[in-house]
């Protein structure tokens, strides 16, 4: 048998119904906050990336899925989506006119990482990128919507970790700063030991619990920040209290791209292990130069959405539409009964039977399987009457107020709450139901 390829995952029913609710909060929050989506390819050219996120990184230097094309062209799958939006707000002259454009995407990345809890090669993303401002304001409101986002969906215990990385004025004397407290170190990992020659501010970003150590008492961005750079920290800090917001200013957290400036954050929640980051983001008012464009500043996250359905309540989102299961016996009770299906289609109500003439206990069975709320039993009797029996299946289908009620069936037997209903009225009365 063939098998996925490892670390990418089936989504399957009903996770995925979790998948929709999270992503139809999201995008009703981006709405509220004026942003509309955007929908990119999955293959970008190679140097897109290695342009932007930069060759010291990780992603770039051991994540990236490359492969020539038939005609020989260096292509990747998109190992994120912050340089695809920016080349195509570029590319179609978004990024024209005053003002701030918002544009949201989701969608999946891919990263050649190690799988492991919350880490996947083939990972899901919501991003958010805000181009055209560069206030701080903005900054403050990008964090509210992403905690807006996170808050709605009933997210627990998280944290909001926040630093500013400058400018590339400060960039530069915080890296000289850093490539000269690394001289004098020893035992740095290798990637480290390269890092502290090619780019000193990425040993930040490393994961290995010994090079930590090393830089427990290294230099911090945040003493070689300009007045310009410090000011516009204090503010998107000021406005955060303002709004009531809790956050932690973390002095030597970085991002894994290297096209970052001003501020960057991350929102980290409890019950992922070592994977707890959420969700990440911050300014990149560089990269739009870096990619041959105009001065663009701009700023956005990216929610990892894998992680945080791993740590969302687990009875959100589940599948509760209401549906309907109608259960026939003989054929010309089938016959009827394919006809109210699509009636009941029709009037928007989700409904299934069975294909295939079987039992009607095997036929109940599925109904249960199915969720159905109410399952409609139509024998040749019903037929007969013109009528239907409907029998609720879930508790929540009860009339608010109302206790069982006993109806005799056709065979004598008594069961609780189950109705006659005249065929003809029968998908009325259920689209009626369906929207109570
Ligand atoms: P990490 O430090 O965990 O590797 P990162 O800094 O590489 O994360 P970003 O590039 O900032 O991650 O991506 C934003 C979010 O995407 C992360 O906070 C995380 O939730 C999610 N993410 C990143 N890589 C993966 C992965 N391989 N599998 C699942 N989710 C991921
Ligand atoms: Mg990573």
């Amino acid at each position: 048998m063939i098998k996925a390829i490892r670390g990418m995952r089936d989504l399957l029913p009903p996770e995925t119904s979790r998948w929709q609710w999270v992503e139809q909060v999201a995008r009703e929050v981006f709405g509220l906050y004026g942003y509309r989506e955007i929908r990119l390819p999955l293959l970008e050219r190679t140097e897109l990336f290695a342009r932007s996120i930069g060759a010291d990184t990780d992603i770039v230097g051991k994540e990236m899925y490359t492969f020539p094309d038939r005609k020989g062209d260096s292509l990747t799958l998109r190992p994120e989506a912050t340089a695809s939006v920016l080349r195509a707000v570029l590319e179609n002259g978004l990024d024209k006119g005053a003002g701030v454009k918002k544009l949201y995407t989701l969608g999946p990345m891919f990263r050649y990482e190690r799988p492991q809890k919350g880490r996947y090669r083939q990972f899901y993303q919501i991003n958010c990128e805000a181009f055209g401002v560069d206030a701080p304001e903005l900054d403050a409101e990008v964090i509210l919507l992403l905690l807006d986002i996170l808050t709605r969906l009933k997210l627990g215990e998280m944290r909001l970790l926040i630093n500013s990385l400058g400018c590339p004025d400060c960039q530069v004397k915080f890296k000289a700063a850093m490539g000269l407290f690394l001289i004098s170190r020893e035992g740095l990992c290798e990637d480290c030991q390269r890092r502290r020659d090619t780019n000193p501010l990425r040993v930040l970003d490393c994961k290995s619990v010994h090079c930590k150590e090393i830089l427990k008492d290294a230099p911090v961005i945040r003493d070689y920040l300009c007045p310009d750079c410090t000011a516009h920290f204090a503010r998107v800090l000021a406005w955060l209290k303002r709004f009531g917001v809790a956050y932690e200013e973390q002095p030597k957290l970085v991002r894994g791209l290297d096209y970052y400036t001003r501020t960057a954050f991350e929102v980290v929640a409890a019950g992922l292990g070592a994977q707890d980051a959420v969700a990440g983001g911050g300014r990149y008012n560089g990269l739009s130069q870096a990619l041959g464009g105009p001065l663009l500043p701009a700023i956005g996250f990216a929610i990892g959405e894998d992680r945080l359905l791993e740590v969302l309540p687990k009875d959100l989102g589940q599948e509760n539409q209401f549906k309907v299961f109608l259960a026939a016996l003989g054929e010309a009770a089938r016959d009827r009964a394919f006809h109210l299906l699509q009636e009941l289609r029709q009037r928007r109500v989700a409904a299934e039977m069975d294909l295939e003439g079987r039992s009607l206990k095997a036929q109940m069975t599925q109904a249960d399987r199915s969720g159905a709320t109410y399952a409609v039993i139509i024998g040749d009797r019903e037929l007969e009457q013109g009528e239907a029996l409907v029998r609720p299946m879930r508790a929540f289908s009860y009339k608010k107020g109302e206790g069982p009620k006993l109806t005799e069936l056709p065979s004598g037997r008594i069961v609780e709450n189950q109705e006659r209903v005249a065929l003809k009225d029968l998908t009325a009365l259920l689209a009626a139901r369906a929207r109570e």
